[in-house]
Order: C-alpha cells, then structure tokens, then sequence
C-alpha cells in the first residue's frame, strides 16, 4: 500500500503544471497573480504574502509552485501541524534567501503560540529569539530577509483574523467545470503516454467530483483497466466500465456527499435544516460542511443555501433514487 501511495505521490507531481501556461481553470485567480507576480518583479520586490483557500485537490500547492518559479526563486514546503514549536519556524525561516517562498500547507493548524510568533516575521520581517534561560533569557530580535509566505488551507473560517489581514493576497480556488478537467485529463494522459479519445476523458472528468487530484487518480486507475482487459486505449464505454468497477458514482458523489444529501431528505425531510444539526447528523464539522462538501452540491444544483437553511433539490430527490411526497416528506420510489 505505501509503495502504491508513494508511486501516486510520484506521478502526481510530475503531472503538476509547472506555469500558469499549463494550468487549466481558475481564469480569475490566475490572472490576479500573474499580474501580482509580473508588478514585483518590474520592481524586484518579493510578492506579497498570499493565502490559498479552497477544498483539497484543487491546486493549491501546484499554484504555490508555478508562483515561486515564476519569480525565480525558491519554495521551501512545511506544514502547519508539522511546525510543533516557535523554534521550528524560526529554523525555517532563517534559512530563507531574499525572494524566496515560504509555502505553509493547512494553515490553519498552526499552533496558536507559533501563529502569533508569525506575525513580526510576515509584517516586518524581523523575528525575536530568546537566549538563554532564567535570569539570563533575552532576547536577541534577528532581521529576515523579504520573503514570501503562501499558505493553504481547506478551512479559511478556522483562521483568526488577524492571521488573515497579513496576507495581502486572498484568494479561493473553486471546483473546476467537466469541461476544464476534460482538459486537464487529456494533458495528463498525453503525459503519462496513454492514448485517450475525447469522451473518454469527459467520463472521467465528470465523475471526478470537480477536482483535479481525483481526476488524475481516476485517470491511472482507469488506464490499469484499459491495459489489462482492453488494448490501453481509453474510450467513453471502457471509462465507464472501469469506473462501474471502482464503484465511482455516475455523477461524481463521494460518500460524504451523498450521506449530507440523504440526511437532508430522510432525516429533515428535505429542509430547510441549519448546518449545525446536519453536521451533528452526519458526524462531520459545521464548517467542513461548509467549506468542503456543501460548495460543490451548491454547484452542481443538489442543495440550496437559504436564510432557513440547507434544502434539497429535486434534482438530489431524483439522483438518491428518493422522492418528494406529501410537501417535501420522502419516500422510497
Ligand atoms: P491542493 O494543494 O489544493 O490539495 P494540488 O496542488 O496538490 O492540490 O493538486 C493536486 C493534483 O491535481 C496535482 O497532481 C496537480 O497536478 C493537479 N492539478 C491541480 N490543479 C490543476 C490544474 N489547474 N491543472 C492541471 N492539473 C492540476
């Protein structure tokens, strides 16, 4: 298994777009931070700290890697829960050259005591180290050089405020349309050498939840199919008879999805219910919820956010195989 996980590890980064040129999607974040990046370099400054938010397999670390290319510098990867002390950050940021990108995954599980250690460092680029113990501590305040913090998270709500302000950038990457993972399929498989038509990789981009990183997983594992029971050449009707077996759901509903769903209507008869109890009824965080899942069945019109709560659509009574009787009550078909 690990060296399964290891060689999909290996895979996805060679199929990480290296510059925006190759990044599908995302038009209006990519322009801003093209244009972010082209302003500091004209003034040869290092950009400005920026924040990525968005579920997970969206692109966040492939956006943080095209952006320390695209200034020419380098990109040093942590993570918050990996950062157990003030100590570990100091020791990061001390080996920082001037320019370089400071790429903080999951943020947001930064422990308080090493956030607040943060805050000189990105607004003044100056950090204060203690010395010493008892009556001898001091503190010796060291200069950094200009260096850039990106930081990613899944949960932007878990970020206090004040972390927030000092990313002069923000912005939230969105679930990708079929057509743009379309997209992203077929250079994917032209890079991993596999001959794909064009509806082939339309069935598994819209069975990939809107997300790149399931799109390629899908991908391999359908090739593994193609090789072994077909002449590796992926069609619509193989794609689908591959994914049948993987037992990806036809529109692209993970689990989780489809318990939010099935609660909604089963258990609150439709909605409106507040996020608070369907996330006590599925065993989830209020702002996973929120964030995660309920951004993408929004998107693809399964449930609608009003100012009672969440409410199923027709379109999730029809796709659970569930429907509306007596007002928004369900039954079994
Ligand atoms: P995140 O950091 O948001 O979890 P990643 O940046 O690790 O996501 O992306 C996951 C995978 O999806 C990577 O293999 C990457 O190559 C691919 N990917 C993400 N966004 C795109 C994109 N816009 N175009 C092509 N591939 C992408």
């Amino acid at each position: 298994m690990e060296a399964l996980k290891q060689a999909d590890q290996a895979i996805e980064a060679a199929l990480r777009p290296s510059a925006f040129a190759d990044f599908t999607g995302q038009p209006k974040v990519k322009e801003r931070l093209e244009i972010a990046v082209e302003a500091a370099r004209r003034r040869g400054e290092a950009l400005d700290h920026i924040l990525l938010s968005g579920p997970p397999g969206l692109g966040k670390t492939t956006i943080a890697n095209i952006l320390a290319r695209a200034m020419g510098t380098n990109l040093r990867a942590t993570s918050g829960p990996t950062i157990e002390k003030a100590g570990d950050l100091a020791g990061l940021l001390t080996n920082l050259e001037a320019g370089d990108v400071l790429f903080i995954d999951e943020i947001h599980r930064l422990q308080k005591n090493v956030e607040e250690y943060l805050y000189p460092a990105m607004e003044d680029y100056k950090l204060d180290i203690i010395i010493d113990q008892g009556p001898n501590a001091r503190t010796v305040q060291l200069k950094l050089p200009r260096f850039t913090l990106i930081g990613a998270t899944t949960r932007s709500g878990l970020l206090s405020s004040p972390m927030l302000t000092r990313f002069g950038i923000r912005e939230r990457l969105d679930y990708y349309s079929s057509d743009q993972l379309q997209k992203i399929v077929t250079r994917a498989a032209g890079l991993l050498k596999v001959e794909i038509e064009a509806e082939g990789a339309f069935e598994i981009a819209r069975r990939s939840r809107g997300t790149p990183r399931i799109a390629g997983n899908l991908l391999r594992r359908v090739r593994d199919y193609a090789e072994v029971r077909s002449d590796g050449r992926i069609t619509a009707p193989l794609a689908d008879k591959a994914l049948g077996i993987l037992e990806i759901d036809r529109h692209g509903l993970d689990e989780m999805d489809k318990r939010i769903l099935e609660t909604v209507i089963t258990k609150f008869g439709g909605g409106p219910v507040g996020v608070n109890s369907l996330a006590v009824a599925v065993g989830e965080e209020p702002d996973t919820i929120e964030e995660v899942y309920e951004p993408y069945l929004i998107m693809e019109g399964y449930l609608n956010r009003t100012p009672q709560g969440r409410v199923a659509t027709d379109l999730a009574f029809q796709r659970l195989g569930l429907r509306a009787v007596t007002g928004r009550q369900s039954a079994l078909l």
